[in-house]
């Protein structure tokens, strides 16, 4: 049984309700997890509130959070094989990719834990005589954080690590589907030693749990990554004690290929782009826009790429791409297809449960491309979040950033193309947090992560996502005070 973690006992749902953790390629049942709900919530929100409150957390040094926090780090790389395998039997993706993930999460908590103590402050040079004048960042109080299940520990990680960084209590709240990793890093965060009540793990579904962490009035801050819509709900449920808000939504982002680019690596990439985790990435290039003269040559390779990719269990090294999370997201994809067809766009490939008796047990969807797209197309507009590739053309730079651009989201894009000067051009050009030139899909922990338009609000990752758990405080010191005498009946005295 797997519980949860409230003011440092680990324990089960108050109404002792429980949920079954399944395997999106076999549906086996690989754990029964706490189903908490809207009580369970509250108790974990008065933990941090009081943590934060009369505990000591805050004011502990800053480079002693950091020490907690490096210390993390080093047990998810010791026990890098247990959460690796976890987080593939949870969420279908590649072993290599959540390799590819738990070095990752490291990073990101050991890039924290050396920030931790370099964030002090400013001094400012006061322009009023006989004054100093200083900025001082503070941790901003309790913090709620709810995660979805495409990336589990990545997404979690890149909230508990600032938010600790910076002296905050926090309750987390992972995707009810997937919370194993997410479970067993709250383990090794309480033998890296962060004390009691500082970080709460609350187990149970978005609309009790997640809802409550938005709307407590105990709450100071809520950052919440998952679709567009349930951003929404959570934007205006924390409008009730004006709490602080992170939001890390979806996308829907172009891949734009110009005739110039090394048509070999281009296309090897645009594969990895849409079809990586089966398209179930914030971040996927599902949106390909390539130059008109090379279109033709392009997708027949694609086709043929696609033709060969390799559908399995996620714990087979010989697999390429695993299972949709689940049997209802399946669906969901299936009817945008169904919608794409119904538009006019050519459905080249794909579009389709696979037939291989292996792949039965499974949530598995053909890697599937769209030809003859419009930008007004439901399928090239909605983020499909599966193995969906929507490909439309351009005749000129203007119009691939024009294209590229004609969408709600504003997450991520690439530009591939071998004439530098342009791809810079169109990079200035697109309204998007993250423009990749020749490549897709790296991110670092260095360097800040989100959203312009609907993607989101705010910046995760970098120094950005720091200063999303830090209030400024601007404090002013009069070193020589002496009466203003502004008000006549103190001049009279
Ligand atoms: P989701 O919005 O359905 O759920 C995300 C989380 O919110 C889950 O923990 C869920 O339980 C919770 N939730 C659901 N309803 C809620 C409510 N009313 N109040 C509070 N919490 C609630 O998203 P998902 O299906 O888990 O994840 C997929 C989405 O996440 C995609 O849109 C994807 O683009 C987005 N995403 C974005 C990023 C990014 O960095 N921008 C990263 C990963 C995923």
């Amino acid at each position: 049984m797997k519980n949860m973690l409230i003011n440092g006992a680990w324990v089960e749902a108050h109404t002792k309700a429980e949920r079954e953790i399944i395997n999106p390629f076999n549906q086996e049942v690989l754990a029964v997890a706490a189903e908490g709900d809207t009580t369970d919530a509250q108790l974990a929100i008065e933990a941090a509130r009081a943590a934060f409150d009369q505990g000591e957390w805050p004011s502990v040094p800053a480079a002693e959070r950091g020490r907690l926090l490096e210390i993390t780090a080093s047990f998810i790389e010791r026990d890098i094989d247990e959460l690796m395998k976890l987080e593939t039997l949870d969420t279908g993706k590649t072993l290599i990719e959540s390799e590819a993930d738990m070095k990752d999460i490291a990073g990101v908590f050991r890039y924290y834990a050396g920030l931790a103590d370099k964030h002090g402050g400013d001094i400012i040079d006061s322009p009023i005589p006989d004054s100093t004048s200083k900025v001082v960042q503070e941790p901003v109080g309790v913090c709620g954080q709810i995660t979805p299940w495409n990336y589990p520990l990545l997404q979690a990680a890149w909230k508990l690590a600032p938010a600790l960084a910076a002296g905050n209590t926090l309750v987390l709240k992972p995707s009810e589907i997937t919370p194993l990793t997410t479970i067993k890093v709250f383990e090794l965060m309480e033998e890296a030693g962060f004390p009691e009540g500082v970080i709460n793990l609350v187990l149970g579904p978005g609309h009790t749990v997640g809802q409550e962490l938005a709307a407590s009035d105990d709450v100071d801050l809520i950052s919440f990554t998952g679709g567009i819509e349930t951003g929404r709900k959570i934007m205006q449920t924390a409008s009730g004690n004006m709490k602080k808000i992170a939001l890390e939504l979806g996308g829907k982002n172009p891949n734009i290929v110009f005739a110039d680019c090394d048509f070999d690596i281009a296309l090897d990439q645009a594969l990895n782009a849409v079809y990586f985790h089966a398209g179930q990435v914030c971040s996927a290039g599902a949106r390909l826009i390539v130059e008109a003269s090379l279109h033709d040559a392009f997708v027949a390779a694609l086709e043929e790429r696609v033709k060969a990719i390799r559908l399995g269990d996620g714990m087979e090294e010989a697999t390429e791409s695993g299972p949709m999370i689940s049997a209802e997201h399946r669906e969901k994809v299936r009817k945008l297809v169904d919608i794409g067809v119904e538009e006019g766009a050519n459905l080249l490939i794909g579009g389709k449960y696979p037939e291989d008796p292996a792949l039965a047990d499974g949530f598995f969807f053909l890697p599937t491309i769209f030809t003859e797209c419009r930008s007004d197309m439901t399928i090239v507009q909605e983020e499909v979040f599966g193995p969906v590739l929507t490909v439309e053309t351009f005749q000129t730079e203007e119009e691939a950033a024009k294209i590229a651009n004609d969408s709600i989201y504003g997450l991520a894009g690439a530009v591939w193309t071998e004439d530098i000067a342009k791809a810079e051009r169109i990079a200035g050009k697109l309204r998007m947090g993250t423009v990749w030139i020749n490549d897709f899909h790296p991110y670092i922990p260095q360097a800040p992560w989100g959203g312009y338009k609907q993607s989101g609000i705010g910046r995760e990752l970098g120094k950005a996502g720091l200063e999303e758990y830090t209030e400024q405080k601007h404090i002013f010191q009069n070193t020589k005070p002496a009466p203003l005498h502004w008000f006549s009946a103190a001049k009279g005295r």
